[in-house]
């Protein structure tokens, strides 16, 4: 970390750091900047690599050798142990998090502005920058949730306007149909968060607030009739892309929905958390709360909040991807690694991480844009997002194959634990991507909406500055910040791999070198992965959803 930071603050500084070789430099004939960012290349790449050597040797002796574990908590005499943080008893907070009618109000206000989105959408302007369905669904929410996600938790479905109307409906409706058992699989999810990347590139979603109103008036209404039809949160659960990414990349949140105390879990006879009784309805994914690991399926509703009887469900914290360790059966999922379809819905998100990026890059756009002339655009741009998504997903499905042969594997399980050690690189990459378009688009959010009041209301919000839309700044911490998360992430998914390689040593004795042959496959997939997501960033950007 200490050469990466020191050669990333030199690589990307906008001058010469040492005053002195300012003058002395051109005497030698170079260019002073040049030189620094030579010599931060130097620092980075060869330095970086002679650190690996040593690093790799240490961390395979210390991760290997059977050390007596010792407790380093100290004796706490005559006091209580203390409860667990837990965001439903923070004032206010709590009580809007444990209250249906108060979660309900959340999602009304978000589908008045998802109203404001469609109406400016279909009646405004057709250029994206200067339309409130242009800037705030794709630059904004997206952005939001994404820093969300990782600061606090899924805020993205809790808020979700999608369930607003199925919620107060079902007041009067009662649904009567279970979701067919043939379709409770993630195929359909893994298929239609693929669709969503491809039609997204190949139809230039971002760039037609049209497009983007019919997109969320589809979405609304087959929610609203999917989930007044079936029982529970068949929509949200089986079919919805945006959940799926939501829940997904919940791995990364600091909190999850789970219970306080086990111990009155165990003498709990109603399990009104799953059932539902006389305080609200239960889990609408079928989720047992003692039994639940991680947010997988958990659409962060607080059903089970607001239904347990003993006060015993909160929102408590987590660290972020430990639950990706865990093999052990969970609710409703069962064992993951007997699940090709979550495998795939994960692979799909990961590879889309990448894949989505990489096609707003200048060079790839451009090469993308060379393909205009050709009739069927659109079809083409769909082949070679498609085309991008298998050149990405190639190397795990060669590596699963020679790891599943090497520990004697079957395959679709060593691909379902490659796919969730992966998980942190696609996470970091969705982070870094998202949260880049939400800090250079930050101020573009107010133009549209003023033009929207004067045109559609005759209100005066004042004059539409829409310099703000235009040429976005890129703050210089921005880069090394991007940097650093997707470096983290890289170690997140090292470590993982490392702990289940080490894991599987059938003879029970660890032998490093063993281990570190093992870890291999999913190491170089991981580094290949990180590499190519620490080059996207490096490129210029095209800045969707601002006026070029
Ligand atoms: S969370 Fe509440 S309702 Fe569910 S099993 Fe535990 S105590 Fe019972
Ligand atoms: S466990 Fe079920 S009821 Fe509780 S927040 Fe998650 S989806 Fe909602």
């Amino acid at each position: 970390m200490a050469n990466t930071l020191v050669a990333a603050i030199l690589a990307f500084a906008p001058g010469a750091i040492y005053g002195v070789y300012r003058d002395t430099a051109p005497a030698m004939g170079v260019d002073a900047l040049v030189d620094q960012q030579r010599a931060a290349a130097i620092m980075w790449l060869p330095g970086s690599l002679l650190y690996l050597v040593p690093a790799v040797v240490i961390i395979v002796h210390a991760l290997s050798r059977k050390r007596p574990r010792v407790a380093l908590s100290l004796p706490v005499v005559g006091q209580a142990r203390r409860a667990p943080w837990d965001a439903t008893r923070v004032p206010v907070l709590g009580a809007l998090l444990r209250s249906a009618n108060g979660r309900l109000a959340v999602r009304f206000v978000m589908l008045g502005l998802a109203a404001l989105v469609v109406l400016d959408g279909l009646l405004g302007p057709r250029d994206a920058a200067t339309n409130i369905a242009g800037t705030w669904p794709w630059t904004h929410w997206r952005g939001a949730a994404a820093v969300g996600m990782v600061v606090a938790g899924n805020l993205a479905c809790l808020g979700c306007p999608l369930i607003a109307p199925r919620t107060l409906l079902r007041r009067w409706i009662t649904p009567t149909r279970r979701w067919p058992s043939w379709l409770r699989t993630k195929w359909i999810a893994a298929v239609a968060v693929l669709a969503w990347l491809v039609a997204y590139e190949a139809f230039g979603w971002w760039d037609s607030p049209l497009l983007t109103a019919g997109l969320i008036i589809g979405l609304l209404l087959v929610a609203t009739v999917v989930d007044l039809l079936f029982e529970g949160a068949a929509f949200c659960q089986w079919m919805c892309p945006i959940g799926q990414w939501n829940m997904v990349m919940s791995v990364a949140s600091p909190t999850q929905v789970t219970i306080r105390d086990p111990q009155v879990c165990e003498r709990c006879t109603t399990q009104d958390c799953l059932r539902g009784g006389p305080q609200g309805p239960g889990c609408g994914t079928s989720l047992f709360l003692p039994r639940k690991v991680g947010a997988l399926d958990c659409t962060a509703c607080m059903d089970c909040v607001t239904a347990c009887p003993h006060d015993n469900a909160g929102v408590l914290l987590k660290v972020p991807f430990m639950e990706l360790q865990s093999e052990a059966s969970r609710s409703v999922i069962g064992r993951w690694i007997e699940r090709p379809d979550l495998a795939a819905l994960l692979l799909v998100l990961e590879c889309g991480a990448l894949v989505n990026a990489a096609l707003m890059t200048e060079p790839l756009v451009a090469w993308v844009g060379s393909w205009q002339p050709l009739p069927w655009r659109a079809a083409t741009v769909a082949l070679i997002t498609l085309l991008a998504m298998v050149a990405v997903a190639v190397p795990v499905l060669v590596a699963a194959r020679v790891g599943a042969w090497m520990r004697r594997e079957a395959f679709v399980h060593r691909l379902a634990r490659m796919a969730f050690d992966l998980l942190p690189i696609g996470t970091g990459m969705w982070l870094v991507h998202f949260g880049f378009h939400l800090v250079t688009g930050l101020s573009s959010a107010l133009p549209p909406l003023q033009r929207a009041a004067r045109d559609g209301a005759a209100l005066d919000l004042g004059e539409p500055a829409w310099a703000a839309n235009c040429c976005a700044q890129v703050p210089q911490w921005l880069l090394p910040v991007m940097l650093c998360v997707l470096a983290l992430a890289l170690l997140v998914s090292l470590q993982l791999a490392w702990n289940r390689a080490s894991r599987v040593e059938a003879s029970g004795v660890q032998r490093s070198g063993r281990v570190l042959v093992r870890w291999l496959p999913d190491a170089l997939v991981a580094l290949g992965w990180w590499a190519l997501a620490a080059w996207i960033v490096l490129q210029p950007m095209q800045m969707r959803g601002l006026l070029s």
